[in-house]
């Protein structure tokens, strides 16, 4: 992919993994973009936009879970670059004791993001297309029992990435969709996780199965988002574990489905 003169949006830049994304986009040569977040990460962006003077940053607190507020910011964006032709969705949390804020965020985040980005970059309304990348997770794929309300998040960012993943879509917005599923990576995430498990009789169980994971670095993670935009595959699942990136074949299930539809 050539990214000089393209813009890129990502959601949770300011931290983890998705501060790993925008660097290494802006190292790749992404003519702009915009860092959508909660929280500011000012010495992180001062670095950003010092080691790449010639190269838009925009920095925009928001909650990825305020819909009309993300709409606005799409359209600020939108207006100030002129386009928009990546988005990378990665903003997420863990806390399953506050379920509501966790759908919210988590599944609630990614949709507006999502539609959004289906708005200001579709054909149909005057833009280039392009490609989104939504953030799931392993467990949105493999259920892990101590973790329930956040895998069900992810498993509905899997679900609702794939319904716009579709061909039919494709054809009219020329937007591509695809899905990320890493397994344990080093982020702040993991802080005070027994705190916010909803079962508070597995932490013990729980600190022997975050002990026994094997962990990846959010730069390695980011290195294979760059890869699966390289791609360019729409509906495509990823799980994304030691450096590398697994295609999934997601096999039907339903066979009572009418074949022309
Ligand atoms: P992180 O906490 O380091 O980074 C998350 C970023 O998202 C932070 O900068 C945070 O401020 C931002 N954010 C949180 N809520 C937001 C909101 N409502 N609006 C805007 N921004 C918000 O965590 P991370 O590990 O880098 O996680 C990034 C994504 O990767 C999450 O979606 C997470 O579920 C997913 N993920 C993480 C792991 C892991 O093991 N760390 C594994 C698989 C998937
Ligand atoms: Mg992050």
């Amino acid at each position: 992919m050539n990214y000089r003169g393209k813009s890129a949006v990502v959601t949770g830049g300011a931290g983890g993994i998705g501060l790993q994304v925008a660097r290494q986009l802006l190292a790749a040569g992404i003519g702009k973009i915009a860092i959508i977040d909660l929280q500011d990460n000012l010495e992180e962006f001062v670095k950003l936009r010092g080691a790449h003077p010639t190269q838009s940053v925009m920095i925009i607190k928001m909650d990825v879970a305020n819909k009309k507020g993300v709409e606005a910011t799409y359209e600020e964006i939108k207006k100030t670059f002129g386009n928009i032709d990546i988005v990378v969705n990665v903003a997420g949390i863990f806390n399953d004791r506050d379920v509501q804020r966790t759908l919210l965020v988590n599944l609630g985040g990614i949709i507006n993001s999502s539609l959004s980005a289906l708005q200001y970059m579709s054909k149909e309304n005057g833009g280039n297309g392009g490609l989104v990348v939504n953030m799931s997770s392993v467990v949105g794929l493999d259920p892990m029992f101590i973790i329930p309300v956040y895998g069900a998040t992810k498993a509905g960012i899997i679900n609702f990435t794939r319904c716009l993943g579709n061909e039919k879509f494709y054809q009219r917005s020329g937007i591509k969709f695809a899905t990320v599923c890493p397994g344990a990576t080093m982020t702040d995430m993991f802080t005070n996780f027994t705190e916010k498990i909803i079962f508070p009789e597995t932490s013990d169980e729980t600190y022997k199965i975050l002990d026994r994971l094997n962990k990846q670095s959010a730069t390695d993670v980011a290195r294979c988002i760059m890869n699966v935009l390289e791609k360019e595959k729409n509906g495509a699942v990823y799980v994304i574990e030691g450096k590398r990136i697994v295609p999934i074949d997601m096999k039907p299930h339903w066979t009572g489905k009418e074949p022309a539809l």
